[in-house]
């Protein structure tokens, strides 16, 4: 069923239940649940969970429930009962017939608490709800008992039955556990376990107007259930003497809870309310869309099941809380699909590209492979006219120095199609190149020069008159910012939304074969990414897709970083040169000695700066777009502008460039990397070549 192949890993979990099974301890059953309030849609923190609670049933033989954790009328709804179900049963597991519903053993619960009041381990509390949190204490002082705390247990059995009945309005009155105000665990200091509230609920209707607190009910329903292994999130370990405390005063049951480190992915935001909000807002289109990581919108992104159980499985389970970055969510999804999308070519951009020896009126169909990486999945023909789309960026009338591809004079490959070479533009009133004229040698068919010539540069196109249009959606991150701080994560999120998280490309040119793609379908679109026929707005007249991810991985490059550390420079500082023999006294302390294989982990390299500009609100920085032979630029920020206050001029300079530092996030975007530059007081000048280096060179 999987592409994906990955071996389950050992994790700390599966060795207490390995435990747990060797002594019997539950009977030898395992028996998990996933517990989701239906408040909102699932997302991959939820799938990490999933993965989890079902993997372990299915290893150990055991059980999973589907538990719908719905005690809070107010902020629950069927919509999202039945996402949750889609979103479970489309990660591919099954829960057979165990849905189960907090709400059906609401009156279980209210027999549990009248048990636990008239053990008076229970009582009706007149307080108001600030005057509980008055009364709570904090960390470092004990809470006050309530006045009502030792009201006899018929008066308390009386009240709680009346607010039952509906007699009080809410937050008039609380049904509280009598548990122990001095506790240093705050959770333990007498916490409400009932609260009165007419609403209507989506199950239970109005049967009910008074719910349980959810951790009255969380405890009592995996007894209920027979659970064996209650996984749950770090922020439960301090509620587990609670749930321990009801568990014993009732006598019933106890299931071993078990605690794990929620996921946290970079670049985004995996709070439900936040999710919520921005729905609510409208700053998405939906839970659904693309840029959300809800499963609904990682599915309707081009998502695959196998790509996101097989990140649930890299990312493993442990105890500390930590931050995954968004890149091995994103290798995932690529190593799947590289195996099994089928590539066609599309342009997202297209620039018409006529080839003036091709006769008019001819067509013909060429091969074309459906995927080099698994030959079974065979050819298709691929139509060739005279009038192609290539794309934009694919072209350019002055080509800087390591740009390979399409310019006047130069020759390329067309895949699957022709050389062709480039002998002259058609330009528009304003200058633009609208059309690039070619001619094509008829001996190179398929690609390859019977002469043995050989061309840098192999593009994609497709026939202009047999081309299909459609609207291509682009996405990038939710969130500007990788890792926001504390308070840039709060109330505030908002701020680090990235603008450009969506780019609408109209007037995209596919082959025609993509016309019969059904939604969902998804494809390599070569030397472009991995896209999909979005579900919802894709029509066989108006074709939409998503993209679903780049090709570029940055996952394997994030990691061999992450192996290789470089060493951290002690003093960038370079020393000004001073006249021979004068010895100064202002001179910054030279670093404590390192060895050459210290030096050497520093890779040093020749950047060429391409571009150069100020950076509106940054008054010492200066952005630099710098080549260093790798096909694309690297953007840098570097604290030079008090030297150079017109950083233009610093255009085709060749410097000193770490290439191999970590990339930084800084507030006006990506610094990948970090040229050098001397320095002293009042003065700095960057550390520049002369001579004939190329971009990449390396500098030791
Ligand atoms: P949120 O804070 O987003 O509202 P929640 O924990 O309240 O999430 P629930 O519907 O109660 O959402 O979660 C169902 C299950 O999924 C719980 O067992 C919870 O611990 C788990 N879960 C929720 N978020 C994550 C996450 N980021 N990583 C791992 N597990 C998670
Ligand atoms: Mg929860």
């Amino acid at each position: 069923m999987s592409s994906v192949d990955f071996t389950p890993a050992p994790n700390f979990i599966k060795t207490i239940i390995t435990e747990d099974l060797q002594t019997n301890k539950s009977g030898g059953r395992v028996h998990t649940r996933f517990p989701p309030e239906p408040n909102g849609y699932l997302h991959i923190g939820h799938a990490k969970s999933i993965c989890l609670n079902f993997g372990l049933a299915l290893e150990f033989n055991g059980l999973c429930n589907l538990r719908f954790d719905d005690t809070n009328p107010s902020k629950e709804d069927v919509e999202y009962v039945e996402s949750i179900k889609t979103d479970v049963r489309w990660l591919g597991f099954d829960w057979a017939d165990r849905e189960y519903y907090a709400s059906d053993y609401f009156q279980q619960l209210y027999d549990f608490a009248l048990r636990l009041i008239r053990k008076r381990k229970a009582y009706v509390d007149d307080l108001s709800a600030e005057q509980i949190r008055e009364f709570r204490g904090t960390l470092t002082e004990p809470g006050k008992e309530s006045p009502f705390r030792n009201r006899p247990p018929e008066e308390s059995l009386a009240l709680f039955e009346r607010m039952r009945s509906g007699e009080f309005p809410d937050g008039s009155r609380v049904l509280r556990a009598r548990i122990d105000m001095s506790s240093p665990n705050l959770n333990l200091r007498d916490p409400v376990m009932y609260r009165i509230l007419h609403a209507e609920h989506h199950r239970t209707g109005n049967t009910w107007c008074i719910y349980p607190m959810y951790d009255f009910a969380h405890g009592q329903c995996d007894s209920i259930e027979d659970i064996t292994h209650s996984i749950c999130t770090l922020e439960f370990e301090d509620h587990r003497p609670l749930y321990d405390w009801f568990l014993n005063e009732l006598e019933i049951g106890h299931p071993q809870q078990i605690e794990f480190a929620r996921l946290n992915l970079s670049h985004t935001v995996m709070s439900k309310r936040k999710l919520l909000q921005l729905v609510q807002e409208g700053v998405v289109s939906g839970w659904d869309d693309p840029r959300m990581p809800t499963l609904s919108g990682l599915r309707r992104r081009g998502y695959t099941p196998e790509a996101i159980r097989s990140f649930c499985e890299r990312i493993g389970v442990a105890k500390r809380d930590s931050m995954v970055d968004v890149a091995l969510l994103e290798y995932c999804i690529r190593e799947d699909l590289n195996k099994r999308a089928p590539r066609v070519m599309a342009v997202l951009r297209p620039l018409r590209l006529v080839i003036d020896n091709y006769p008019e009126g001819r067509e013909e169909e060429l091969d074309a492979l459906n995927n080099p990486e698994d030959p079974t999945m065979g050819t298709r023909k691929v139509p060739f006219s005279r009038e192609l789309f290539i794309e934009e960026d694919d072209f350019m009338e002055t080509p800087p120095a390591k740009f390979y591809r399409l310019s006047p004079g130069r020759e390329v490959r067309l895949r699957y199609a022709y050389f062709v070479k480039c002998v002259g533009v058609v330009k528009n009133q304003g200058g633009r190149v609208t059309e690039v004229h070619c001619t094509y040698d008829p001996n190179t068919k398929g690609g390859d020069a019977p002469d043995g010539r050989k061309v840098k540069a192999t593009l994609h196109w497709v026939s202009a008159p047999h081309s299909i249009a459609a609207e291509v959606r682009v996405y990038d991150h939710l969130l500007s910012k990788a890792e926001p701080s504390e308070e840039e994560g709060g109330a505030d999120f908002k701020t680090l939304l990235n603008r450009r998280s969506l780019e609408v490309l109209k007037g995209c040119r596919l082959e025609p074969g993509l016309s019969k793609a059904a939604p969902g379908s998804r494809f390599q679109f070569e030397r472009l990414g991995y896209f999909s026929v979005d579900s919802e707005d894709s029509t066989p007249e108006h074709p939409v897709f998503n993209r679903t991810v780049t090709l570029k991985d940055e996952w394997t490059k994030i990691q061999k970083t992450q192996e290789k550390e470089p060493a951290k420079l002690k003093s960038p500082k370079a020393i000004p040169e001073i006249s021979a023999g004068r010895q100064r006294t202002d001179l910054v302390p030279i670093a404590p000695e390192i060895t050459i294989d210290d030096f050497s982990m520093l890779d040093l390299r020749v950047a060429v700066v391409r571009e150069a500009g100020l950076v509106p609100g940054a008054d010492k920085l200066v952005k630099l777009m710098l080549d260093v032979g790798e096909g694309r630029l690297r953007q840098v920020f570097a604290g030079i502008r008090s030297a150079y206050p017109e950083p233009e001029n610093l255009v085709g300079k060749k410097m000193m460039f770490v290439a191999n530092l970590k990339p930084r996030q800084m507030k006006f975007g990506l610094s990948e990397g970090m040229i050098l530059a001397g320095s002293g007081k009042n003065r700095l000048a960057v550390a520049t070549f002369d001579g004939d280096l190329e971009p990449g060179d390396k500098v030791s």
